[in-house]
This record gives structure tokens, sequence and C-alpha cells, in this order.
């Protein structure tokens, strides 16, 4: 009896934004790289936190505020001890945020993004539908759906739209112009492996293992 394999697949980019903004000293718009540091200030019983940009240029700094005039017993000691140690992962995290920066450029196209995937469902002895929850526990800026995809299932992009023209992939909520829209977290996505001559292989490379059994029969990719 063919059956749904569900699979979460999580996507991480250590890629981050660059804000474009006007630099003091190039008197131009530059891109401002995050530094991985931050800065806090102390005044009286008052904090304020910003992590801190240097322009790709010339260094001047932009320091990004993370909060300020805070008062320093209602900010939480474990974002305390992040900010005084400068943590990487809470640095990655903010500037990969892009909530209140109007432009930016994308920091190397993606170079670092990575797809970790867990099956979710037990699986079936044949694998007709795949169902594939995207998660983004930090915010991976306009990554388009179709590039995931082919990321995800490793093949190219127009294998993915391929698929796509022929049928196989459905989005929720039914959204056809999914594949070239920012994804966002959540974002479920069903691909229909039934008859496909490379359902074996696809399966494989979505669920991140190459065991599970597949009714239709394995064939190289096109
Ligand atoms: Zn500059």
């Amino acid at each position: 009896m063919p059956g749904t394999l569900c699979i979460t697949w999580t996507i991480t980019s250590s890629a981050s934004p660059m804000p474009i903004l006007t630099c003091a000293r190039c008197d131009t718009r530059r891109a401002f790289a995050s530094s991985g540091r931050f800065r806090l200030n102390a005044n009286g019983k008052r904090l304020d936190a910003w992590l801190i940009y240097r322009c790709t240029v010339c260094d001047q700094t932009w320091n990004r505020t993370i909060f300020e005039r805070r008062a320093r017993n209602t900010v939480d000691p474990a974002l305390l001890d992040a900010l005084q140690r400068n943590d990487p992962g809470f640095a990655t995290k903010t500037a990969l945020d892009v909530t209140g920066i109007k432009r930016w450029e994308s920091g190397g196209d993606h170079i670092g993004l990575s797809v970790a995937k867990a099956v979710a469902s037990t699986c079936k002895a044949d694998v007709a539908l795949l169902e594939i929850t995207m998660r983004m526990p930090s915010p991976v800026p306009s990554i388009r759906c179709d590039k995931v995809l082919a990321l995800g299932l490793g093949v190219s992009r127009s294998a993915v739209d391929k698929l796509a023209r022929g049928g196989r992939l459905a989005f929720e909520p039914g959204a056809t112009t999914a594949l070239a829209r920012p994804l966002r977290d959540g974002q479920r996505v069903w691909l229909t492996l039934d008859g496909l001559v490379n359902a074996a292989l696809l399966l494989a490379a979505a669920s991140g293992q190459s065991d599970i059994p597949v009714s239709a029969a394995s064939a190289p990719l096109d």
C-alpha cells in the first residue's frame, strides 16, 4: 500500500546579508558586513547593546541596535552572557535577521546554505508521496523555494521546474507560483514520486538516507 513519507528540512545559512548604508567616510552607499562582535554600554542601570558592522570598503563601523536604554535587571542573563562573550551563534542569528533593514545584498549568494533532513513519520513500504516541511530557525533572507528544493533533492533548478510543470509538486496553500517566492518558515511542499524514473534517488536525497524502499524502479537522473 503506497504511502506518504513526512520529512522535515531545517534550512540554515552562514552567509549573512549585508545592509546597504551610507558610509560617512566613503560618502556613498556601501555594503556593511557584521564583524561578529557586540558592543555593550552601561549607563547607570540602563544598558545599550549593538552588533558592530563594518563598511566593506573602508572599515567604518555601524552599530546595529539590539536594544537601547534597557533596565539591566530586565535583560535575560543568557542574552547578557552571549553579548559579553561575543557568542558566534547569537551574532550569526542577529546578522541573518533583516528586520528593520531596508536594503541589503546577500553575503555570498547563499554559499553557506545547508539543509538538515529528518524523517518525521514511520517509513511505509512503498513511498508514493513526499511531504516536506521547511523549517528556518533563523531567517534566511530572500532564499527562493526552488533553490532550496534543488539543494535538498540534489537536482538542478531546471529539474525542479520540470517536476513542477509535470504537476508533481504541490505547495501549501495551493500557491502555484511558490517556486520563485521567498521560502517561509513552516512552508510545506508535496512531491509525487509515484511513477517517476528517478523516484528512488529523489527519495534518498530528500530524506537524507538511502535505504528506504520505493515502489518505482530506480534509474539515473535525467
Ligand atoms: Zn566606507
